[in-house]
């Protein structure tokens, strides 16, 4: 089975598609499902009780989606094939009581979601989306991607400091933004708003996880259009190349063959920590997993047979060498864009990667036709970590750190390079089909 170049630059095309219509984790996990039930998976609900049937099925909780394609050929001890990747990224979100302002200016309360690079949302049109709780206990999504609100800079005639010190942002008192004007502000003026917008009356609007995002959308940037700039890349780029592979490996001719059962896990709250009912951290994928060794007559013997067997690849961001900061990378290690994947390393295991792990990975790249690329951080400067180091701990299965080199890691808007989206995904799918 050759899996040479299945992806090109429509692969990124549609990645444009998929971060424009993700604003939030809710909406991902809601564009990754769209994608699957296009290539026949079926939602399962995590209340019901599950069959013994194949073919493609996905479980959505909150902001996390787990999908996965049982064959015709499974048994219930074939071991699993996972690509692992999050749906948050950093950006202000809505606070319990927003409504606040002065001097003339609305203004709406926000915390400060995981770590972003505060500068990069300074002057920035942006839209309001996510999920509302009914009153009727059902939940739906809303998007304004308009522009409806902006965290202004001071001036730099008050600001004299600016160029010489830096610029230095409280995250309370810097970081709420404006969205009109007005004296007279009511608790519930933003609910009331956003009610509107969805056709809703307000009063059955009972709980809500409302964020804001940049509504400038995704664009080739470059000489050649080489690059691809845009919000959420981090880790939204993996959500769709991984949502890519698993829909492709489950509409291959040889589908019904594959040596082991392909699943996409796609956690919320990374950014933060993991530690949710949706996050990597939680029982989500374990649970999925176990369940569908039971659902196909598996006993325990069986599950601890497949979980044994069972190896995941983690995709997330990594750093390509920046021209202007080269030195803060490690000398023989520089991730370049447009070169491949890469294979993410670091012996304290704030990555998963281990020498087995890069063989792994090796070998899926090489049959994928694909280059990859060692990152590894400079010594001196410690490195981020991931899903991965989790979900190896959490459910003992080997695990490797892979992922995307990008620029500006965190800003409320990325840059990497254009062709890499679509290495990661060829590899991710050389992976499933083993
Ligand atoms: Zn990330």
């Amino acid at each position: 089975m050759s899996t040479r170049a299945r992806f090109d630059r429509g692969h990124t095309d549609d990645l444009i598609s998929f971060l424009a219509a993700s604003p939030s984790p809710y909406h991902a996990v809601a564009s990754a499902a769209e994608r699957l039930e296009k290539a026949g998976f079926r939602q399962v609900g995590e209340t019901d009780a599950w069959d013994a049937s194949t073919g493609g099925k996905y479980v959505l909780r909150g902001g996390a989606i787990i999908a996965w394609f049982v064959p015709e050929s499974a048994t219930p001890h074939t071991p699993y094939r996972v690509i692992g990747a999050h749906t948050d990224s950093p950006n202000l979100r809505v606070k319990p009581l927003p409504d606040s302002g002065g001097h003339g200016w609305r203004q709406v309360a926000v915390e400060i979601y995981g770590g972003p690079l505060l500068n990069s949302w300074l002057d920035r049109d942006l839209g309001l989306a996510g999920r509302l709780s009914l009153r009727d206990g059902t939940s739906r999504l809303v998007n304004i991607d308009r522009a409806l609100l902006r965290v202004p800079q001071l001036a730099i005639h008050m600001d004299r400091g600016v160029v010489s010190d830096g610029l230095k942002l409280d995250k309370q008192k810097h970081m709420q933004p404006i969205w009109g004007l007005g004296d007279d502000v009511r608790e519930g003026d933003l609910i009331r708003f956003v009610a509107e917008e969805c056709g809703l009356d307000a009063a059955d609007i009972t709980g809500w996880d409302l964020m804001t995002h940049p509504i400038e959308p995704p664009a080739y940037l470059g000489r050649d259009r080489e690059l691809l700039a845009g919000p959420r890349m981090d880790n939204l780029l993996s959500v769709h190349a991984c949502t890519a592979a698993l829909a492709t490996a489950a509409t291959a001719p040889d589908a019904d063959a594959l040596p082991y059962i392909p699943v996409l896990a796609a956690f919320d709250h990374e950014e933060n920590g993991s530690q949710s009912d949706t996050g990597a951290d939680g029982p989500l994928l374990g649970t999925v997993l176990e369940r569908s060794v039971f659902a196909r007559g598996g006993t325990y013997e069986d599950k601890a047979r497949a979980f044994a067997g069972t190896v995941c690849l983690s995709s997330d961001t990594g750093h390509a060498i920046h021209p202007n900061y080269a030195e803060r990378h490690d000398p023989t290690h520089h991730p370049r864009a447009n070169r491949g994947p890469i294979l993410k390393v670091n012996v304290n295991n704030r990555y998963a990667t281990d020498g087995g792990g890069r063989a792994v990975f090796a070998a899926a790249c090489e049959k994928a036709g694909v280059p990859f690329q060692s990152f590894v951080s400079n010594n001196a400067m410690p490195c981020g970590t991931t899903i991965g180091p989790i979900t190896a701990a959490r459910h003992g299965i080997q695990t490797v750190d892979v992922g995307v080199a990008i620029l500006s890691m965190h800003s409320a808007r990325e840059l990497c390079g254009a062709d890499d989206p679509h290495m990661l995904a060829d590899a991710l799918l050389a992976f499933l089909e083993g």
